[in-house]
């Protein structure tokens, strides 16, 4: 994404933290801007290591305390299986969602996606166990369409 189209994002997640309270500071902008610029998950040392491009004195510290203001605030998601960092698609809207994550094996690629259908089934299926479950995060491993495209095409 360039430049110009995250700017808008950019606002509008302002915006959105600022009718919960939350205030989008320059080095939280500055995250969100990192993770919503990248097109793959960037884990927590990676935007260390660029955010230090822009900000010499960042710490580690300094970083996750703004991952976590922006997944409180739902602007980015955690990949779990990678330990990286996705902006949502709907950032900027700043709800709180069930959410499901396609992870590409090929290409790395990992996509959103939201099934209240798929949280429901596991909240349920937990709690017919007796355990209460607090945060689900359903990630699938596979090969995306593009890469399967391709890789029919290979064998053609
Ligand atoms: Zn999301
Ligand atoms: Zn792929």
């Amino acid at each position: 994404m360039t430049a110009l189209a995250l700017e808008p994002r950019l606002d509008r997640a302002a915006e959105a933290c600022a009718r919960e309270g939350g205030r989008l500071t320059d080095i939280r902008r500055q995250v969100l801007a990192l993770v919503l610029g990248s097109r793959e998950p960037l884990g927590a040392y990676a935007l260390l290591d660029r955010l230090k491009a822009q900000k010499a004195n960042a710490t580690p510290a300094t970083v996750y305390r703004a991952l976590d203001f922006l997944q409180d605030h739902g602007l980015i998601h955690k990949v779990e299986r990678l330990n990286a960092f996705i902006g949502c698609t709907d950032a900027g809207e700043a709800h709180h969602h069930a959410v499901q994550f396609l992870i590409c094996r090929t290409c790395g690629a990992v996509v959103e996606m939201e099934d209240e259908g798929i949280a429901a089934s596991v909240e349920r299926a937990a709690r017919a166990t007796g355990f209460r479950p607090a945060h689900a995060t359903v990630e699938v491993e596979g090969t995306c369409s593009a890469c399967a495209t391709a890789a029919c095409e290979g064998r053609s």
